[in-house]
């Protein structure tokens, strides 16, 4: 069970390296006796071998556009283009900010979306014939990259070096996009299409609201079955905890630094209420619920930015301090807003000194509820089969401590959902990077999963 997001497992029989980020080649995989490949079995996967270069190019084209919020239509030009190459037409989903902010399940934002496009094509058979449909989902969108001057190199300029491939957004998640489209390019070399829809997907917003993929469920898109390919390595990600963004926006008494007693300092009084929500952080980790007991610590509060003063000499008066919390599947974001404000209300009336108006809480970005489906679902049972097959031993079925749209597929569209991807380390870090082989290794599998569940032709 991974401690983190940064849960990548690794396939069986593969040892990490010894340093992360080192630019160590791994050692190669030694997976044992084969699973039970039929002939089509292995023809699929020899032709999705024979895309591994165009992948890892499609991979260093995506790596090399910067797609930090704002930005994603640049690597969404090139996931069209790829798209056509493959023979598919693909179709703008255009983000619609009212019909979002009317959404019950949708996350708060002010920002302008207006612009932004998920793209998905539709790769379907003439007639239907049997088989089950599938979205096969990645998000464009990455984090910044910053300190970049912790970064050796251009973090927006694909490195390879070994089997690694270096970049923001190598590994979360451009490599399993990339993967996505090299088991549909292998399986159409074949000759081959689904009996069943396939709709591939590219959306923005995964890393701030999940709006991206909830426009294509709105949009009409459902299935019977969504794989999103987020980085989890040898592992399905079968539960995922809800996350919650928000901001503390505290208020102070500026003044001159020489007359400090006159002045309250907002910084300080925003250093006392983190303390307090590590409080509250402390006591949701105090009895998790399976399977998050196995884990040691499965909520985690972030500090993630502090915005406050602009003088050396003037203490500040205001301090707006942004957090990301995580909450357990099955509860309710509405009571977990009620005990942050509480816990806000009451460090405010212990230190009423440090608070001269009340400190406000204001909800922008995730309100991400947690998901799970069963570990006996036809969907985990499918996909695990198919990678036993290929790989020689079954997947870990993992939680993770992260959100993913999983969540939006699932409790939105009522369409079942887990994550599996490539094998990547490092994501949201320095020298964020995915292991080459384990991109292959994921489009294959997705390629079996293909003909298992939708049946090919
Ligand atoms: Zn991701």
């Amino acid at each position: 069970m991974p401690a983190a997001y940064a849960g990548s497992q690794l396939a069986t029989g593969v040892e990490p390296p010894e340093l992360a980020y080192a630019g160590l080649p791994m050692p190669a995989p030694d997976l044992g006796a084969p699973g039970e490949m039929a002939a089509e079995d292995t023809e699929i996967a020899a032709a999705i071998e024979a895309s591994a270069e165009w992948m890892t190019e499609l991979l260093a084209r995506l790596v090399d556009k910067d797609t930090t919020l704002g930005g994603e239509e640049a690597g969404q030009g090139v996931i069209r283009e790829a798209l056509w190459e493959l023979g598919l037409e693909p179709v703008d989903v255009a983000m619609d900010p009212e019909a979002l902010h009317a959404h019950p399940a949708a996350s708060p934002f002010d920002w302008d979306v207006s612009e932004k496009r998920n793209v998905v094509a539709t790769w379907a058979p003439e007639h239907r014939d049997g088989g089950l449909s599938l979205i096969l989902n990645g998000h464009i969108d990455v984090v910044s990259p910053e300190p970049r001057i912790q970064w050796d190199r251009d973090p927006f300029t694909a490195h390879v070096a070994g089997e690694w491939l270096y970049g923001r957004g190598a590994a979360d998640m451009k490599c399993g996009l990339a993967a996505i489209l090299g088991a549909v390019r292998g399986l159409r070399e074949l000759g081959l299409s689904p009996n069943a829809p396939v709709y591939i997907q590219s959306v923005v917003e995964e890393e701030c609201t999940g709006n991206g993929t909830l426009q294509t469920v709105l949009a009409g898109y459902r299935a019977d079955a969504a794989i999103i390919a987020e980085p989890f390595g040898a592992a399905i990600t079968t539960s995922q905890v809800g996350v919650l963004w928000f901001d503390v926006v505290i208020e102070g008494l500026p003044g001159h630094a020489a007359e400090a007693g006159n002045a309250i300092s907002a910084i300080e009084a925003s250093l006392m209420m983190i303390g307090a929500l590590r409080g509250l952080e402390a006591e949701m980790n105090l009895d998790p619920p399976p399977p998050y007991d196995e884990l040691p610590h499965p909520i985690s509060l972030n500090v993630g930015q502090i915005h406050a003063g602009d003088w050396n000499s003037t203490v500040p008066g205001e301090c707006v301090t942004g957090f990301r919390i995580a909450t357990y599947p099955g509860r309710s974001l509405h009571d977990l807003r009620a005990r942050i404000e509480q816990v806000v209300a009451e460090a405010t009336a212990e230190h009423a000194h440090s608070f001269p108006r009340p400190p406000k809480v204001v909800y922008r970005g995730f309100a991400a509820e947690g998901y799970e489906l069963g570990r006996d679902h036809l969907l985990v049972d499918s996909l695990s089969s198919a990678y036993a097959r290929h790989m020689g031993a079954p997947p870990a079925l993992v939680a993770t401590t992260g959100t993913t749209d999983a969540r939006v597929f699932g409790l939105v569209g009522g369409i079942p959902s887990v994550c599996f991807g490539p094998y990547a380390e490092g994501a949201h870090g320095v020298g964020e990077r995915v292991y080459l082989p384990s991109v292959v290794q994921t489009a294959q599998v997705m390629g079996l999963f293909i003909k298992d569940w939708c049946g090919v032709s």
